[in-house]
């Protein structure tokens, strides 16, 4: 059976090459092919012989994931149901600005880790994306906007890539890892790490290998001050507890100097917003000597939570404690949400 070649790290594919008795100049030739042009297919690389094609196409296919459903919010954000050759279905979005915008990709069919508050999380793991599954998101996005070479689209607003969409990225380290290696892969895709943010609920021996292996941004999605609350929301606290998550951040920032660390705070109302929660947030942070900003989340409700958002007042009153204490702690701004394709709302089965 042939196999999917988009996911294959430089590495493998060389390797494949040279079993096919292939120079390795080959392997930077058809990777352009595949991450730069974008092609779909091998009879478009002109620039290698119809031998070579055709034993490409004997040993390889170039798949993107299947389009379902897609609907677009009236602020422009864009999600898609996408099938898998499994048929295993997730969601990706896009989330267009001004002159930039975020493919939020998917890691994993459902997540294992359950957090209360997280529509994906209600939704048990069935398995893990591979790297081509991953990378292939992004790729869709760019066929959907016309952002490859060949079309005469201006615009280049397919920039960046927030690994926030369903799953643990963590708890698919491997893939995760090869799938933003060839995102950042200077010949192909070549997404700046700055315009690349893995955002995980904290699974504290895989935070290192993202510093030493890919530099991406980071951002722990953290949403409460101790531990005594933060394990009622989220049960992997009592296996990750914050103190170990912030020893992590100090070793991934030993190593990706440069950048903030992007905690992720959920305004839950009357759970984790008083004043006194600001206050734990900020001695924690300038105990463990991070460099860090905060963002805060309006809770997007979905059916069957029980959680309520904060009130604008509140979070607002949250958002100044931190600032008057240095932090960056911007609001974010829900995306999508007419469409449930917001932070947390994702899920890809349809509700019943
Ligand atoms: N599993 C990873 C990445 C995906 S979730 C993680 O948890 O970090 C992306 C972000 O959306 C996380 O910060 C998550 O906590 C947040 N989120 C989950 N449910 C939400 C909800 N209902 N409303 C708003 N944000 C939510
Ligand atoms: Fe999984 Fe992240 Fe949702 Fe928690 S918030 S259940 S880790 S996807």
């Amino acid at each position: 059976m042939q196999k999917e070649i988009i996911g294959l790290s430089k590495k493998e594919l060389s390797a494949a090459l040279a079993l096919m008795g292939e120079k390795p100049f080959r392997t930077k030739q058809i990777w352009q092919w595949l991450y730069v042009q974008g092609v779909t297919s091998f009879a478009e690389m002109t620039n290698l012989s119809k031998e070579l094609r055709e034993k490409l196409s004997a040993a390889f296919v170039i798949s993107r994931p299947k389009i379902v459903t897609e609907q677009i919010s009236a602020d422009k954000t864009h999600k898609w149901l996408l099938e898998f050759a499994d048929g295993q279905r997730v969601e990706t979005v896009f989330i267009p600005e001004d002159e930039h915008g975020a493919v939020c990709v998917s890691t994993q069919v459902g997540c294992a880790v359950g957090c209360k508050f997280c529509h994906t999380g209600s939704q048990k793991i069935t398995r893990n994306l591979t790297a081509g599954e991953i990378i292939s998101q992004f790729m869709l996005v760019k066929d959907v906007y016309g952002e490859w070479p060949s079309s005469s689209q201006e615009n280049r607003l397919v920039s960046n890539i927030v690994v926030m969409g369903m799953g643990e990225p963590l708890h698919n380290v491997d893939n995760v890892i090869t799938a933003l290696n060839i995102a950042t892969d200077q010949d192909g895709l070549a997404v700046s790490k700055r315009r690349i943010t893995l955002s995980t609920s904290g699974i504290v021996p895989n935070i290192p290998r993202i510093a030493q292996e890919t530099g991406v941004k980071l951002a722990i999605s953290l949403h409460a001050p101790s531990n005594e609350k933060r394990s009622q929301i989220m049960p992997i606290n009592n296996r990750y507890p914050i103190e170990e998550i912030l020893t992590a951040c100090q070793e991934y920032q030993k190593i990706v100097t440069s950048r903030y660390i992007t905690f992720e705070y959920l305004m839950l109302d009357h759970f984790n917003d008083d004043l006194q929660d600001a206050q734990m947030l900020i001695a924690l942070m300038k105990k463990y000597k991070i460099g860090a900003k905060f963002n805060l989340i309006p809770f997007n409700p979905w059916p069957g939570c029980d959680f309520k958002p904060s009130s604008n007042n509140r979070v607002h009153t949250f958002s100044r404690e931190l600032e008057k204490a240095g932090f960056a702690a911007p609001v974010r701004t829900a995306r999508g949400q007419d469409i449930l394709a917001a932070c947390g709302q994702l899920k890809s089965k349809k509700l019943v």
